[in-house]
């Protein structure tokens, strides 16, 4: 851009101002929400809502339907069977949402406040303010995000106790360094948007700055292949365990696979090859850079590959031994909720932050310059669109939120902690086919 400097401040803050006026008058029903806004899954009214949320803390009251999509499917078509109102814990009760991350006997233990943390999107696919604002909001909740394929921008160092190191098989910014960094340190063998496609970041994308941290040269795309070339088996994935817990003992070891049908067995390999925790990722998530052929067509939705691992550990004995996260198309809390109910331990947010933070869903995460908005970019003019102090207090008010409703659905079933929810599919029901959503089942009582 040929404007001198003083000229271009003074264009970013009036982008600001106006993506925040925005943001809010959306959030409040200001404007009619546009017709091409969202789609069967992140409806318009979980879009605008997720806003509400990021703005208040709190789920919307003015109508808009914050708890399902309209998918006819999945999450869509479960609902809880809330107890008679009658039954209901008082809302002063003590409700413990928090989730331990090591069951095993041995090594570092650590919990979060809350059954969610930040899946991983690399510096290169967004811009470092919003990997600033997903970290400073899981500090705040005593969490964490995933660097995601792509290491460690510099501002990101000071807050590295909350953050997972991602190995995945371009290697992108895995060094002795940030392995030591992190308290959680994730393989990454395949994504749920697109398995068996690895990940690819364009030439437009790959500035100096992310070149410089991923050790390769600017404006040349980046491929990471599928799979891990130096695995076919679980002993030679116990050497990549051995390897991380070598360079840092007190690592917490996860492993990121996605959902085939043999998922079940994945997931028992991954536990005898020393996982503490297996994140199952699902065939939904993904920014709008994964391809919608992969997204739709490849791998098990969520719904299907929790139920399915959690039976099998369980018949194997070892359910209680490691953590099960999932990912990839858990859109709200009642999302979050329903996941554990089908038996996973906690959720993965990514797409959700992104929601949080004024994304649309308009899918133009690769195209050129990135988003419009600023989020799924690394031009150095978009990314000032995201202030951190701004991101953080968001995301953070979504996490809020979300931690209301599921202390409220808690209480509504009964249950005094998450752990009592996980794998109870008997609190479940089926809205049937046409089911598009959460009844009014909770409110009646
Ligand atoms: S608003 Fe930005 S992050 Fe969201 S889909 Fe569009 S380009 Fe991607």
């Amino acid at each position: 851009m040929n404007t001198d400097k003083s000229t271009q401040v003074k264009i970013v803050e009036k982008h600001i101002a106006n993506l925040h006026a925005g943001y809010h008058g959306r959030a409040e029903g200001l404007f009619p929400a546009p017709d091409a806004l969202g789609d069967f899954r992140w409806t318009d009214d979980l879009i605008l809502s997720t806003y509400y949320q990021a703005e208040y803390g709190r789920p919307p009251e003015n109508g808009m339907e914050y708890r399902t999509g309209r998918s006819g499917g999945g999450f869509d078509v479960l609902d809880f069977k809330f107890l008679p109102k009658v039954d209901w814990l008082p809302t002063e009760a003590e409700i413990d949402i928090s989730l331990p991350l090591n069951k095993r006997g041995e090594g570092r233990k650590i919990t979060i406040d809350l059954p969610i943390y930040g899946g991983g999107m690399s510096y290169g696919s967004i811009s470092e303010q919003v990997m600033l604002s997903r970290v400073m909001a899981a500090k705040k909740w005593n969490t964490y995000i995933s660097t995601g394929e792509g290491g460690y921008p510099s501002g990101l160092v000071e807050y590295k106790d909350n953050i997972i190191t991602q190995v995945a098989t371009g290697m992108f910014g895995v060094n002795e360094q940030t392995i030591k960094y992190a308290p959680i340190v994730e393989f990454k063998y395949a994504q749920g948007a697109k398995p068996g496609l690895g990940g690819h970041l364009l030439g437009d994308k790959a500035t100096d700055t992310v070149a410089e941290l991923r050790e390769s040269v600017p404006w040349v795309s980046l491929f990471s292949p599928f799979p891990f070339h130096s695995v076919y088996s679980v002993e030679d994935h116990r050497k990549h365990v051995d390897w991380i817990k070598t360079t840092n003992p007190n690592a917490l070891v996860s492993v990121k696979v996605s959902t085939p049908t043999d998922v079940d067995m994945v997931a028992v390999g991954s536990y005898y090859a020393g996982a503490n925790i297996i994140h199952l990722d699902g065939s939904y998530g993904g920014t709008g850079a994964a391809p919608e052929i992969a997204k739709k067509n490849i791998a098990m939705p969520i719904e299907f590959a929790v139920p399915k691992v959690h039976n099998y550990l369980s018949n194997e004995n070892i359910r209680d031994e490691v953590v099960v996260m999932a990912s990839g198309g858990v859109r709200t809390a009642y999302d979050v909720a329903k996941i554990i109910a089908l038996g996973a331990d906690g959720a993965i947010l990514g797409t959700g932050e992104l929601v949080a933070l004024g994304c649309t869903r308009c899918s133009n995460c690769e195209r050129g310059r990135g988003c419009p908005f600023g989020l799924t970019t690394t031009d150095p003019l978009l990314s000032q669109f995201v202030t951190p102090d701004w991101g953080a207090q968001r995301i953070s008010n979504l996490y809020g939120s979300y931690a209301y409703q599921l202390r409220d659905i808690l209480r509504k079933l009964g249950l005094t902690s998450i752990g009592q929810l996980r794998g109870r599919k008997d609190l479940l029901r089926y809205l049937g086919s046409e089911g598009n959503g959460s009844s009014e089942q909770d409110e009646q009582g």
